[in-house]
């Protein structure tokens, strides 16, 4: 009789990994997948569909955090304003434009700005890096600066940046004003909408491992992604912060985290999604991983030393050298079959 469920179930997992369509249901399924034989099989259908339609390029893309300052007060984020544990720091837009020259060097053609939500570095500022950057190195800009004006992201577009990452979160609208207490969930779909409107390529994404979310929540936070036609997704785990109220919620399940990952992968096709500094944060193999199930993209940490240590999202975010990182990068990327991205790594969705 056990026999009988089981071959049921293996019929119903193929059938469900062959639809061309995924809905609600399905997505549920395949991350509630407990048996070792499914999830394998699962990620076997992620690696095909992300070959397909990805290719065998991984992107890399360069981080500079370039302050830790932040304005919002996200429960889970070591970043937040009332953290005053945290010492903060502010990288001058000449070492900013420096730290993307060293990037650019190490071959690498996107270069990713990020910070808390700092409104020191004024509209104006921010225009003059970007400028700065596109005039010395041959890069793609993203910009992850949280929510700004919308007359910033439109003269930042103009003065040249190419991608603008704003993760939703959480898609669970209750879940998302808990741990935000002056956002919310729709404030933030409407700069994701304002973004892809002024041509950002726009990239969203979740937490997983929040507290109170279902898995439910997750399989909204997958289709909220494909309704926004998102360009890049990226689904990372929840790692906690001593610094933060969420101190004591326990780190993001690896399974699920890979599961979500894997679906992901199939229901959004040609999306870049990148093998998280958080994930290889939770496992020391995180990254390669993320490559496995369905992931294409990874972004060495290019902040100088003297300040990396206090960008402090969560505890133990691994620091590397930089340089040495990328040759190890490129040595896993090939033992894997797989190849480094030459060009920019721009959108599969459209001609950027
Ligand atoms: N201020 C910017 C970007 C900085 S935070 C913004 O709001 O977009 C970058 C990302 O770190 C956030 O989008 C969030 O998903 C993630 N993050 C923050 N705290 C985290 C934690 N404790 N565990 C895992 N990811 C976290």
């Amino acid at each position: 009789m056990k026999q009988e469920i089981y071959i049921a179930d293996k019929k119903n997992l193929s059938d469900v990994l062959n639809k061309p369509k995924l809905n609600k249901d399905d997505i549920i399924y395949l991350l509630n997948l407990t048996d070792e034989k499914d999830i394998s099989e699962l990620i076997r259908k992620a690696d095909s569909v992300r070959k397909e339609y990805c290719g065998d390029e991984v992107h890399l893309r360069g981080i500079i955090e370039f302050s830790n300052y932040c304005e919002q007060d996200c429960l889970y984020c070591g970043l937040r304003k009332s953290n005053h544990q945290l010492e903060r720091y502010r990288i001058s837009p000449d070492e900013i434009i420096e730290t993307a020259r060293k990037i650019s060097s190490a071959g690498i053609k996107t270069v990713v700005l990020q910070s808390g939500e700092d409104f020191y570095y004024k509209k104006e500022v921010v225009t003059n890096i970007i400028r700065n950057i596109k005039a010395a190195c041959d890069v793609a800009i993203t910009l992850s600066l949280g929510e700004r004006n919308f007359d910033e992201y439109y003269e930042w577009k103009s003065a040249g940046a190419d991608r603008y990452l704003l993760k939703h979160e959480t898609a669970n609208e209750k879940l998302y004003s808990a741990l935000h207490s002056h956002q919310k969930l729709e404030e933030r779909l409407t700069h994701l909408k304002y973004l892809k409107s002024i041509g950002f390529q726009a990239g969203s994404g979740n937490i997983i491992g929040l507290p109170g979310q279902t898995i439910e929540d997750i399989a909204d936070d997958i289709l909220l992604c494909k309704e926004f036609d998102c360009d890049m997704c990226s689904f990372s785990p929840f790692i906690p912060s001593p610094e933060t109220p969420m101190k004591s919620i326990p780190p993001a399940d690896l399974k699920l985290t890979l599961k979500t990952m894997a679906v992901a992968r199939i229901v959004l096709k040609n999306v870049h999604i990148p093998a998280t500094t958080a994930l290889s944060t939770l496992s020391p193999e995180g990254r390669k991983l993320g490559l496995t199930v369905g992931a294409n993209v990874i972004m060495p940490n290019f902040t100088p030393d003297e300040y990396k240590d206090k960008y402090r999202i969560y505890a133990n975010k691994k620091t590397y050298d930089p340089v040495k990182y990328v040759e190890d990068l490129k040595q896993m990327i090939h033992s894997m079959g797989r190849k480094i991205g030459t060009d920019k790594g721009h959108s599969l969705k459209k001609n950027y």
